[in-house]
């Protein structure tokens, strides 16, 4: 008999994974709060809430029950012609929490998708219009996925380079900082006839590291953008449902963009599902007696009942005062923590966004997205009992707000303890 992790190197392709050198993929048998169970009973705390998307911990009852008794009434629907009480009270309960301008919520299935939905609302907004602007542009390391548009709008490297051909040309603006921030403007005048919108990461961008910027010069830069004509499509796809302290990052910021893009945290991380919602204004554009106007997309599971659902249990969940109170605190204790790690030789450019901390391996010890080093660190918090999965040298934190103080505690023991670990080896 072949056990699963057998039958897994038999059938199973992984994300993200050169299969030839990848270690045995854990099995896991069930999870709860911030523990994932594996086959032997052994746990692990999630300090990544399983690629950023879990919020309120695994399984959690209440998002189950509420799936559940879904799952028995309405299961799936056609989204054209059709529509159902989860999707209109979903859109209806997430406006309320965004920027005063966002008046629409069109639904498609993951990250990826919800941005390839705002990139043709923006491209096609300019066909509608009779523009002849042509220029996209995005922050530099960009990440805002994996489908074809998406990986344009992302920055390069060797996860798209055997695509570059393919992919549309994009400008790559450096994020803004109190020093670059007057080139970054005088770049954007300079194109602003050309160019159609802009696509960021507000605040953190994720896969590039977990790389951290101001609100207040974001805010300036999106005032230049607005000014010019440029449609802000702000990508809070991981950022969004509490990761930075506020609800969204769009509560730091004094400007609204014209199109926002969610998925990962949407349903808790329970269920796939991503929301591009938008300004009246774009939505107008494509209203027209002239089928050519009309937005083309659609995906199968548009508006799927049951993702729905989950979504609508979890924002519940998250706007409880106890949550609120979760994510004050993981924000304090992180803050508090980040001041010990700044002390430790192999911590640099430590960095916090609300729930998110991060820093880089020092140079030299550590190398890059493909050394050993990650791999060997990896292992040691995994032998630990703790998921925490750099990306390349950077470490980070980004745990479910169930975590309590003490397993925070926990976690920061025992990174300090590698840390050591790798500074004596
Ligand atoms: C993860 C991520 C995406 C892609 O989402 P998927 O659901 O993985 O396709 C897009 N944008 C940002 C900012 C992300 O972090």
């Amino acid at each position: 008999m072949l056990n699963l992790q057998q039958r897994d190197t038999a059938v199973i392709w992984h994300p993200y994974t050169q299969m030839k050198t990848a270690g045995k993929s854990i099995p896991i048998t069930r999870g709860k709060g911030v523990y994932l169970y594996d086959e032997d009973g052994r746990k692990y705390i999630d300090a990544v809430s399983s690629w950023w998307v879990t919020l309120h911990g695994h399984a959690h009852p209440y998002i189950a029950q509420r799936v559940s008794e879904q799952l028995h009434t309405l299961e799936q629907v056609i989204f054209a012609g059709f529509t159902h009480e989860p999707a209109v009270k979903l859109a209806e309960n997430l406006l309320a929490l965004l920027p005063g301008n966002q008046k629409k919520a069109f639904y498609s299935d993951n990250g990826s998708t919800a941005v390839e939905v705002a990139l043709k609302m923006c491209i096609q907004y300019a066909f509608n219009s009779g523009s002849r602007k042509k220029k996209i542009m995005a922050f530099r390391n960009a990440y805002h996925g994996d489908t074809f548009g998406a990986m344009s709008v992302s920055g390069r490297s060797t996860w798209t380079e055997p695509f570059g051909e393919m992919l549309f040309e994009v400008v790559f603006i450096d994020p803004p900082n109190p020093g670059n921030m007057k080139d970054i403007l005088s770049q954007i005048e300079s194109m602003a006839n050309d160019t159609i919108c802009l696509i960021y990461e507000p605040l953190v961008q994720g896969a590039a590291g977990m790389l951290m910027h101001n609100p207040e010069e974001l805010s300036q830069l999106m005032k230049c953008c607005r000014m010019h004509g440029i449609l802000l499509i702000q990508d809070e796809v991981f950022t969004g449902f509490g990761r930075t302290g506020k609800l969204f990052a769009a509560d730091y910021l004094t400007e609204k963009p014209d199109i926002m893009c969610f998925s990962k945290g949407l349903t808790g991380g329970t269920m796939p599902m991503g929301i591009t919602s938008c300004s009246e204004d774009i939505f107008n554009a494509f209203l027209s007696e002239d089928q050519h106007r009309t937005l083309f997309h659609g995906h199968s599971f548009t508006a799927n009942p049951l993702a729905c659902t989950a979504a609508l249990a979890s924002m519940e969940l998250l706007l409880l005062e106890e949550t609120q109170r979760q994510i004050r605190m993981i924000t304090e204790k992180h803050a508090r923590f980040a001041e010990v790690l700044k002390s430790h030789p192999l911590a640099e450019e430590v960095r916090q966004t609300g729930t998110v901390l991060a820093w880089n391996l020092a140079s030299g010890q550590a190398a890059s997205y493909f050394s050993n080093d990650r791999q060997k660190i990896y292992e040691a918090f995994l032998v630990r009992g703790i998921i925490m999965r750099p990306l390349g040298n950077i470490m980070y934190l980004v745990p479910p707000y169930c975590i309590t103080e003490d397993k925070l505690e926990f976690l920061y023991r025992n990174i300090l303890e590698v840390l050591d670990l790798f500074q004596g080896g």
